[in-house]
């Protein structure tokens, strides 16, 4: 550090102040400098309201806004109301809870100026079910050490809290109009998301949207992601029978429909694990190389377990396709007898390579299905959800914006990474606002188990990302139109 630190300022503000020593990395956008006393004074103004954020993160975990039979009646729109409140909190206008039947979701705007260009903040307010096992009371917010425990801390209640924050930090400098939409069925796999976004689409039409509900590389790292897997799911019923029968009496002549599902379902791998159906190759590849220790240990894996597929593990999550069992209906081991089951049923999960249909790729896994059944068994497929990835433009003001305000609040270069799960919103609203900008930002990062028990975000890399988007909306208003 080359200079003592003004007094009071601290974590990221003393980041910022770092790189203000280091010029080079500001200038390397051909962006107008703008004045280091301004950069520090948006550092100290989020320093100072960062407790405020905190807070207003904790309010979002205490409301299980998840939506499952079993969660507390009326929910969803409590937490979407409290989020209207908290709009209202940072001077927002036009605020209104809505709906097109799904979750319910919120929209509000802060006007400056016709002639400044217009960002849409996306993140949501509803949160995955609690299933796995947590070492706190789920919706009771808990800091330990760096990191706030509860669901929704990091997916997606940092996201709603980095906007708000953001924009207080800004105050009367906010200088490009800003259109927020905090949506309440991400979860659900926004099922009219598109429906939603028609019927608002004046009140959510923007030259750049900032999506944040993606992940950082680390807490120290930031990271722009560059591009989604799709997703789909279908769900696959084997019957060989019209009953159960005695498995001594008929065993032998007759596989059970388990088994030949079982069989069925293992045709779609070949021998190491690669995904073997037909239309379904990589569309691309990243020169990230991830840690195959750190990824081996995030996911809790057993010691010594071969990882499936060749390739990069960068490639293999991003690129490639991934076709996972995550439900299987039979008889449980408690309830079995010795009798031959006549039907079984699974729900097949499949990752879709970016820049893939998904409504091909199904096609193309049911198309599979149909050629590989075995012995003349029926087959029933149920088509699930479709949602499309994401491959992004990153030769863009908005992106060079994004990279700039980011590296100067974390003191580190961005990542351009992918991301093996799904964010349909950032394809449909390319479609949508043609020529909208998507940038893919976030406040998780690999230890954050979103969807998982003991689900945290880090604290000092909220607040770094709180001034990256600061920073960000501030070098937006600069880029004009
Ligand atoms: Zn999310």
């Amino acid at each position: 550090m080359g200079r003592p630190l003004p007094p009071g300022l601290t974590g990221s503000g003393a980041v910022l102040f770092d790189l203000l020593d280091t010029p080079s990395s500001l200038w390397r956008y051909g962006w107008t400098m703008i004045p280091a006393s301004f950069r520090l004074e948006i550092a100290a103004r989020v320093e100072e309201q960062f407790p405020r954020a905190v807070r207003d993160l904790e309010d979002l975990v205490r409301i299980p806004s998840y939506a499952a039979p079993s969660a507390p009646p009326g929910v969803l729109m409590r937490s979407a109301e409290h989020v209207a409140d908290l709009l209202r909190g940072i001077g927002a206008t036009d605020i209104a809870v809505v709906s097109a039947g799904g979750g319910p979701g919120v929209i509000g705007q802060i006007w400056v100026d016709d002639a400044a260009p217009t960002v849409l903040l996306y993140a949501h307010h509803d949160v995955q079910p609690v299933a796995d096992d947590w070492s706190t009371l789920p919706f009771e917010p808990v800091v330990r050490g760096e990191r706030m425990y509860g669901r929704g801390a990091a997916d997606d209640g940092a996201g709603v809290v980095l906007h708000l924050a953001a924009i207080r930090a800004l105050g009367e400098d906010l200088a490009v109009n800003v259109r927020l939409f905090i949506e309440g069925e991400e979860e659900s796999g926004s099922p009219t998301f598109s429906a939603l976004a028609s019927q608002y689409a004046d009140r959510l039409a923007a030259d750049v949207v900032v999506i944040a509900d993606s992940e950082n590389a680390s807490p120290e790292v930031p990271a722009l992601t560059t591009s989604l897997r799709g997703v789909s799911d279908v769900t696959v019923t084997v019957r060989v029978a019209d009953h159960a029968v005695h498995s001594g009496a008929f065993g032998g002549p007759i596989l059970d429909a388990p088994t030949l599902l079982c069989r069925l379902i293992a045709t779609l791998h070949d021998s190491t694990g690669a995904v073997a159906v037909r239309g379904l190759e990589p569309t691309g590849q990243s020169d990230v190389d991830l840690s195959e220790e750190a990824f081996r240990r995030e996911a809790g894996l057993v010691p010594g377990l071969t990882l499936a597929g060749s390739g990069t593990l960068a490639d293999r999550l991003w690129w490639r396709p991934a076709i996972d069992l995550i439900g299987f209906d039979s008889v449980s081991v408690a309830e079995s007898s010795n009798t031959i089951q006549p039907v079984a049923r699974a729900r097949l999960s499949l990752r879709v390579p970016p820049g893939l249909d998904p409504a091909l790729a199904q096609a193309r896994l049911r198309a599979h299905l149909a050629e590989h059944i075995e012995a003349g068994a029926e087959l029933e497929i149920e088509e699930g959800v479709n949602g499309p990835g994401f491959r992004a433009n990153t030769d863009t003001p908005a992106y060079t914006a994004a990279r700039r305000a980011l590296s100067e609040a974390f003191g580190r270069e961005v990542v351009m990474h992918g991301l093996g799960g799904s964010i349909p919103l950032a394809s449909e609203l390319s479609v949508l606002f043609p020529g909208i900008e998507v940038l893919l930002t976030g406040v998780e990062d690999p230890d954050s188990r979103a969807h998982s028990g003991d689900e945290s975000v880090s604290l000092p890399m909220l607040r770094k990302a709180i001034l990256g988007e600061a920073l960000l909306l501030h070098y937006l208003g600069l880029s004009g139109r």
